[in-house]
Parts: structure tokens; sequence; C-alpha cells
């Protein structure tokens, strides 16, 4: 198996049978209940099409339980959620899966919005509800990110896996068009939580995080479902996150602006550094001291413009928070 496209058909092959034996509803999901608890375990990979980092694991899980290798009691779904533009090798095919939830959606009704219909039922028999997703550009760490919430903010220290986790305040919605899955669980008051493994694909370091992850949710569902522990109690046992969050959004506002060659995610910025060129090519400016986070290197043609159209932000600065983000819920 060399090329990725081999790689992802090894896969979606694997799983499409899998999926055959032990169905979920809707299409490209499968689900095992094993009847000990009543905790209902939800894990999504190939939101963004391109974001296949998750699916070794994912398989590797599934035919772990079916083994016996892993002992779990509870329910557990697996979802894909974009194999046609995993096929494709986009992030989507019309628009984007990961703002189609929710049910004031105001975008357009596109393939992904009939998706996020189908699995919308399924996110909300959710009790906990892990997605998994991929950066464009490569890592210096893998992060968490999801507004901050309680029960949220515990079970993903209680999975470890990573120390930061890029934040928001409540109601800071990500998205204006339409929600991300794992708000939308937890817009139903259910545990929600984003992971980026890394850069986008396949690779050992992502499979390995996903695995361990996986594997310490279900032992986690089985000790809060089961044993009845709170799942603060097994949070605390690991330390504490960094904390940050977004504090500048620079606007992707003209095909000609463009950053600087060899940004990664978490490379430190500071106040007047240049970190690109704008619309006149002259020097663009980061404004704040903070991280960068989702630089943006679109195809450009011969003029030096970016495709349309353009994503919203041709990059965004986090910073560390002045407080502990759980006291952002104490007002
Ligand atoms: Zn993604």
């Amino acid at each position: 198996m060399n090329s990725k496209k081999e790689k992802l058909d090894f896969y979606l092959k694997e799983f499409m049978q899998l999926e055959k034996k032990f169905h979920g509803d809707p299409s490209n999901s499968l689900t095992l209940n094993f009847n000990k608890h009543k905790g209902h375990l939800v894990i999504a990979g190939l939101i963004h099409g391109n974001e296949t980092g998750s699916l070794p694991a994912v398989l590797k899980c599934i035919k772990k339980l079916l083994d016996k290798d892993l002992s779990y009691g509870g329910k557990v779904t697996f979802l894909l959620g974009n194999i046609e533009a995993a096929q494709k090798d986009l992030r989507y095919i019309e628009s984007d899966l990961n703002r189609s939830f929710g049910e004031s959606y105001k975008g357009e009704f596109s393939n992904e919005r009939k998706r996020a219909i189908e699995l919308m039922p399924l996110l909300k028999s959710a009790d906990v509800f892990i997605d998994l997703h991929q950066t464009i550009m490569p890592s210096l760490k893998p992060f968490y990110i999801f507004e901050m919430n309680h029960d949220s903010y515990h079970w993903a220290r209680a999975l470890g896996g990573a120390s930061t986790l890029v934040t928001r305040k409540k109601g800071a919605s990500f998205s204006q068009v339409g929600m991300c899955s794992d708000e939308y669980v937890r817009s139903l008051n259910k545990v929600g939580i984003t992971l980026e493994l890394g850069e986008q694909g396949f690779s050992e370091s992502a499979e390995i995080l996903a695995f361990s992850v996986l594997k310490r949710a279900l032992n986690c569902m089985d000790k809060v479902f089961k044993s009845g522990i709170p799942i603060e109690k097994l949070s605390r046992k690991n330390s504490d996150f960094e904390f940050l969050t977004i504090s500048h959004r620079e606007p992707f506002d003209s095909p000609k602006k463009c950053l600087n060659t060899g940004f990664r995610n978490f490379h430190k910025l500071s106040k007047n550094m240049i970190v690109g060129a704008d619309e006149k090519q002259n020097p663009l400016e980061c404004p704040r001291d903070g991280y960068i986070l989702f630089p943006k290197y679109p195809i450009r043609n011969s003029l030096g413009e970016a495709s349309l159209p353009l994503p919203g932000e041709i990059y965004v600065i986090a910073e560390p928070t002045l407080i502990h983000p759980l006291n952002w819920l104490k007002t």
C-alpha cells in the first residue's frame, strides 16, 4: 500500500465489510452494543473528507472490540462523515459538513447539509461524541478545540492525547452559517469534543494518537456509566491543559493577500512581525503576540491570486487565556 488512494480504498473497504454485519443508522456508520450499561459513545472520522488520519485507528478499535482484545460494556458507534469527499481528496464537495449541523442552519441545501440531517438523530443519541480532525498544514502539536463546557472539558482532560485546548466563551459561535458537529451535540447538553490530530492525511503519529484516545474513551465510558465514577475524578488524574483562545482573525479579503511560506500551527508570532503581504503587496503585520493557527496556502494563479471562494481567514492568532476558562462559566 503505497499511495494514499490505495490506503484509503483499503480502509474504506474494510469499514464497508464490517458495516454490513454491524450497520448503524444512517449509512456509513457501524454500531457495536455490549449491553452492560446504557452509555453511548459516538466517534466521527472523515467529517472533512481529506482528514483521513483517524481511519486506521477507527478500524483497529473496531477489530479489537470484536476480538475482545479491548473490553467495553456499552454502545459505541463509529461514523464516517464524508466518504465521497474523501475519495476525491477534498475537504467537502459542496459545502463544509462541519458547518452544516443544527436546526437553524442558514446555508444552501447541499449534499453536506443532507448528510448532517441524516447524522443528527445519531448525534442526539450520543452521551459522548468525539470528532477526529486534522489541520491543513503541519502542527507542532495535537490539540483539542471546542467551546468551554464543564463536562466536555473534563472528558477531554480525562482522554489525554493533547496538552493544549483551544477554547472560547459560550455563545461565541465558531461559524455563522451552521453548527459544527461537536457544537450541535453540546447544544443538546451532551459531551462534544473535537481533537485535531496533526497534519491531514495518513500518518503513524495520527494513528497512534487517535487509537490511544479511543481506547481511553471506551475505558472512561465504562467507569462513568457502569461504575458511576464522576468524570471530574478521572480528569484530575491528568495534568491540566494549556488554554488558548483566538484573539485575532486575519480576514482573507483579497485574492492577492498571502502569508510568508513555512508557517505551521503553533509557530510563535510577535506584534509587528511581518507575516506576509496584503493585496497591494505591502507588508502584512501581525497585530498581536501569540501563536499562529490555521495558516492558509491556497493554490494561486500566475498573478499570485488565490482561487475563489477564499476561506474566511488567512490565519488566526491564539493567545493564552488570562484566567482558567472554567471561571468563564461562573457568570
Ligand atoms: Zn477538519
